[in-house]
Order: C-alpha cells, then structure tokens, then sequence
C-alpha cells in the first residue's frame, strides 16, 4: 500500500468557481479546499509542511504567454513549492487528467511510473522521478505505515485535514461563483455537519 500517493481515480472536476479577484493569491483559500490541501503533482499535504510558504499558486498555463489568464480560476492550481519551481514557465500536460489511478503507478520504494506517455512527460518535467522525490515518498510511506500500526493519533493527524479548514461562504468573489454549490461541498461545511472523513 503506498496509501499517501494513490492518486485519484478520476480526473479532477472543479467544484468552486471564484471570479474577480485583483491578485491570483486570493484564491488561495478556494484552491486550498478544491484539492484538498495537498500538492496537484506530488500529493505533498499541507499537514506535512510547515505550511507557511510551503505552498504555491501555480499557473498552468504560464503568465508569460497567457497574461490574460492570470487571475483565471480554471488556469489556477495548488503545487507546493519544489513542484512549481521545477515547472517553472515550461507547458506540461495537465496533471489533472493525467496523474489519475490509470497513469501513474507508486511503488513500495516510492518509485514512480507513468503509465501512458502524457503521464511519464509530466513525471520527468516535474522531477518527480528523480532520486530524493522517491526517497521523500519512500519515507512517508513508512511512517504513515508505522503510525498506522502502532500510533493511530499519530496517524490520523498525518493522514487527516489540516485544522484551518476555510470557511468559504464567508468569502465574496467581486465577480461571484460560477460554482455556488462547491461552498456547500467544502470541507469546512463536511466538517461542520460531521461527515468529513477523519482521514484520507
Ligand atoms: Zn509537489
């Protein structure tokens, strides 16, 4: 079981559509929430980190050629900061589509495969495949297994949701949600009605 990098099954369906906002960092919160608190590309979670600057908004599709999409939420992801560097300006397939259960295989050593060309061209644009990426995982992989075994607090503050859930429906896009029913879904409101998973 490489529990803390299986990634998902399906592509990522956007739940929250904030539009308007003068600086793209404000959409933080809703990126935040919209994949769960940890990193698009190598699962890294918040909780791991000291978080404080341990997280990037990360373009894309870059600034430099698309100006326009900037401050567009659908060109917006959450990529910790060694991931977002190592993208740097560079085009990459889309790691929502492409780094799903189907495409992308962890081993045991935290040893990563691509399963489909798309997959493969992402894993080495980002690094991900490279020494200390598979060592990093290779690690969490053992203690999340121990905690699992012999520390179940332990394990469910590694595995669980950060304690600073955002409440989104104190947020006010300037130009509204195009997705209103994401507020709704957010972890914070899971949380507050009780059916938010201990961890996951
Ligand atoms: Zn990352």
């Amino acid at each position: 079981m490489t529990v803390p990098f299986d990634y998902p099954p399906d592509p990522h369906v956007r739940r929250h559509g904030p539009r308007g906002y003068a600086g793209y960092d404000s959409y933080r919160p809703w990126l935040r929430d919209e994949f769960a608190f940890q990193c698009v590309y190598c699962l890294t979670r918040e909780v791991w980190t000291r978080f404080t600057g341990a997280y990037a908004i990360d373009h894309f599709l870059p600034v430099a050629t698309n100006p326009d999409l900037e401050t567009d939420y659908g060109n917006l992801l959450y990529a910790c900061i060694p991931c977002n560097l190592a993208k740097g300006s560079g085009v990459t397939p889309d790691p929502l589509s492409v780094l799903i259960a189907s495409g992308v295989s962890v081993s045991e050593a935290g040893v990563i495969r691509g399963a489909t060309p798309e997959a493969s061209r992402l894993i080495e644009m980002i690094g991900l495949d490279r020494a200390r990426a598979a060592e990093f995982r290779e690690l969490w992989i053992g203690i999340v297994r121990l905690a699992a075994t012999f520390d179940p607090a332990l394990h469910r503050r590694l595995m669980g949701y950060p304690a600073d859930l955002p409440d989104l429906s104190t947020l006010v896009p300037p130009d509204g949600n195009t997705r209103p029913d994401g507020v709704k879904a957010s972890h914070f409101e899971k949380q507050k009605a009780g059916t938010l998973p201990e961890t996951y």
